[in-house]
């Protein structure tokens, strides 16, 4: 809902108001996940939230962030396994009954498939890098169906600009990034009707984790900050206000799209 609230001077000021709103937010590894920076603008925004964390390993960060976000479930899913994205599902039918925003946040590939020779990614590594950072956004959608169709919904996922452009060390995360923005069009079209809107923010390059493992990654930031339009880096908190505002009714026009958070770099030909 987007909420007129009165101000000095005769203005509006227009606030976003997600109470009443259910978010699953997935990806969360840290305080510097980019999924982070998102959650916290959709508690802000009044939003009830469920977190879900990778494994066990991750159990004891994710709860301890979360306990900063009164009233957030957090929730194991790891999107290589069935079993546990059907257990969310269920969990969250007993807990909420609809869905109104998700986030995802997924990415993963072997360490070695992000510093050799593209040329030589395994069948095996092109598999995992591919399964658990695009085929997840369709299967969590699929696992949550019933829940999203209920008032409609937003899905956000978080790419990058190697989806499109050639990247050196960025290699199957790549091909990943691509299938994952194709995939966003192709889910925008099938489930339109059922007022469901999918869309992806291509960010730039923000320090965590995931990004951490990608070959060169400080060198990808000082030349971003040099070359963007901006003359310098984007913040996760730019990503975090860019996912409220594609999560809320601002963007009620808007799917299928990807929405550039990047402080311009991708308009850059020289
Ligand atoms: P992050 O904090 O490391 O988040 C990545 C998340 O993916 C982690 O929570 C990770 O859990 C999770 N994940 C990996 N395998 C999983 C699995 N099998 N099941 C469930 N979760 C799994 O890094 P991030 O940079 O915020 O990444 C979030 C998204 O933003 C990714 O899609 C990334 O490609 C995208 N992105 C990042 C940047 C950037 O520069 N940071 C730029 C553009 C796009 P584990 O830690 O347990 O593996």
């Amino acid at each position: 809902m987007i909420a007129p609230a009165p101000a000095g001077r005769g203005d509006t000021v227009i606030t976003i108001d997600l109470s009443g709103r259910h978010a699953v937010v997935m990806g969360v590894a840290n305080h510097r996940s980019l999924s982070w920076a998102i959650a916290q603008q959709l508690h802000r925004a009044g939003a009830a939230l469920c977190l879900t964390y990778a494994g066990e390993r991750l159990r004891a960060d994710v709860e301890q962030l979360a306990s900063r976000l009164p009233g957030t479930l957090t929730l194991a899913c790891d999107v290589t396994e069935d079993r546990t994205i059907s257990a969310v599902a269920r969990r969250l039918q007993r807990e909420w009954g609809s869905v109104e925003c998700l986030v995802h946040g997924i990415a993963y590939a072997r360490k070695q498939d992000l510093e050799g020779k593209f040329v030589a990614t395994s069948r095996e590594g092109f598999q995992i890098a591919l399964e658990v950072s695009a085929y997840s956004l369709l299967n969590v959608t699929n696992h949550l169906l019933p829940l999203l169709e209920r008032n409609g919904a937003s899905i956000v996922t978080l790419s990058y600009l190697a989806a499109e452009r050639a990247v050196p060390n960025y290699n199957v995360m790549g091909s990943a990034k691509a299938v994952l923005e194709q995939s966003v069009r192709q889910l925008a079209w099938e489930l339109g009707p059922k007022e469901i809107r999918v869309n992806a923010i291509s960010a730039g390059p923000v320090s965590t984790l995931a990004a951490r493992g990608v070959h060169g990654f400080v060198g990808m930031l000082r030349h971003h900050a040099e070359r963007a339009p901006l003359r310098r880096n984007i913040t996760r908190e730019e990503v975090g206000s860019a996912g409220l505002f594609m999560l809320s009714d601002l963007s009620s026009g808007i799917t299928g799209e990807t929405l550039y958070v990047d402080a311009g770099y991708h308009v850059m030909g020289l």
